[in-house]
């Protein structure tokens, strides 16, 4: 282990990033990763793993007999396919709760594995009507497997999990939900979400590197899916599992130095605490609306439906606006912007995820505020539309 001094001597810049994940970590997580040479078989990373996989389902308040995490080495959508292709029981459906880009993701998956999906779409800005998800549900009595995103990290809009899992439960089906961008920072309790399964990659809610990533779920779903169709070779949830309970081990090679960060991001988790760390984010952003509202700059999700990460703002109606520009701008000094990700409205993203806090936020818009002058983009901010 590095102590504090010895990675400060180092001097490696800390980058503010401003974008949906990868997020800033910490010097200290940076520096887990540089470890002796390991085999990944050997019993000492084994039991790193074990370790590992009992706190990731002590994130979401899991029940240690009744949940489990398994490991993938892969980005977060490759927990989505996972979780899609192994659970789906023969000639069953998949419901997709569909009001963005992450859970369009999953109905693109359904159609390239070839497997019977309805993709019930809702308007980007909106939660989804939970009578018209009811109503699909009694319409179609072979849905097996209902999917939605907790957080759509395109818009930052929150759905209501707990309510739409209660209505799959009700009904009998399993309910995966997609965390990747609140697990770790918005506090979940699997049991009282009604999750059957959730997901995160390590670079996002938990502060690590990537190519870790990792599915959070009912045990006992696990074991009944054993005997579902095998439409992956390599990305099967329940081969993977069993892997893991019979040796302690990753199917195939593991990201090893990758599991080094992710167990320190692990323990200054805990170290922060739930509580605290989610006061953190949302002091970030707090700290993102208070500014972006001194600049008279709007949102494209109603703040009460936000998740309190993610902020999707409008392009300004100004001639001078040039998002790139003022990226560019911004990164060459050591903050980072991202483009949006919805449909039929032009917006770019700030995000609260990461080891930040409320005066890296203040830091980024005096820069911003300049590359705004240097562009002669005229504020207050100007829209057409009142
Ligand atoms: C980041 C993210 C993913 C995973 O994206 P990758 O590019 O595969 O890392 C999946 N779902 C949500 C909601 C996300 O925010």
């Amino acid at each position: 282990m590095f102590d504090l001094k010895t990675i400060a001597s180092l001097g490696i810049r800390r980058n503010i990033l401003l974008n949906p994940g990868p997020s800033t970590t910490t010097d200290t997580v940076k520096m887990a990763q540089v470890v002796p040479d390991i085999c990944p078989r050997e019993k000492e990373f084994a039991s790193m793993m074990k370790e590992l996989r009992s706190d990731l389902v002590k994130i979401v308040h899991g029940d240690l007999e009744k949940y489990t995490s398994v490991l993938f080495c892969g980005s977060g959508t490759l927990n989505i396919d996972v979780c899609i292709n192994s659970l789906l029981p023969e000639g069953k459906r998949i419901l997709i709760v569909n009001n963005g880009a992450y859970s369009s993701r999953a109905a693109e998956i359904c159609q390239y594995y070839g497997l019977p999906f309805l993709d019930l779409k809702f308007p980007e800005n909106e939660q989804p009507d939970l009578s018209k998800v009811e109503a699909a549900l009694k319409q179609h009595p072979d849905i097996a497997l209902v999917h939605t995103t907790h957080h759509e990290t395109g818009t930052g809009i929150l759905n209501p999990i707990r309510e739409i899992g209660a209505l799959a439960h009700k009904y009998g089906a399993v309910f995966t939900v997609d965390t990747t961008s609140s697990l770790a920072m918005r506090p979940i309790d699997i049991e009282k979400d009604n999750i059957d399964f959730c997901m995160a990659s390590a670079q996002k809610g938990l502060m690590a590197m990537t190519g870790l990533s990792f599915i959070i779920g009912n045990r006992s779903i696990i074991e009944a899916s054993a005997h579902y169709p095998k439409r992956s070779y390599y990305c099967n949830l329940f081969l993977q599992y069993d892997f893991f309970e019979k040796t302690g081990q990753m199917h195939f090679t593991p990201p090893v130095q990758t599991i080094y960060a992710a167990r320190q991001a692990l323990n200054e988790y805990f170290a922060e605490g739930e509580d605290a760390k989610w006061a953190r984010h949302t002091r970030v952003f707090n700290a993102i609306h208070e500014e972006l509202d001194q600049l008279g700059f709007r949102d494209y999700i109603q703040r009460d439906l936000q998740s309190g990460l993610v902020v999707s703002v409008l392009y300004p109606d100004d001639p001078n606006w040039d998002f790139e520009k003022i990226h560019d701008y911004c990164y060459q000094r050591g903050f980072t912007i991202y483009p949006g990700k919805i449909s039929h409205t032009d917006t770019f993203r700030l995000c609260a995820l990461g080891a930040i806090d409320a005066p890296d936020i203040h830091d980024f818009f005096r820069v911003f505020r300049e590359a705004l002058g240097e562009l002669h983009v005229t504020t207050p901010i100007i829209y057409k539309e009142n």
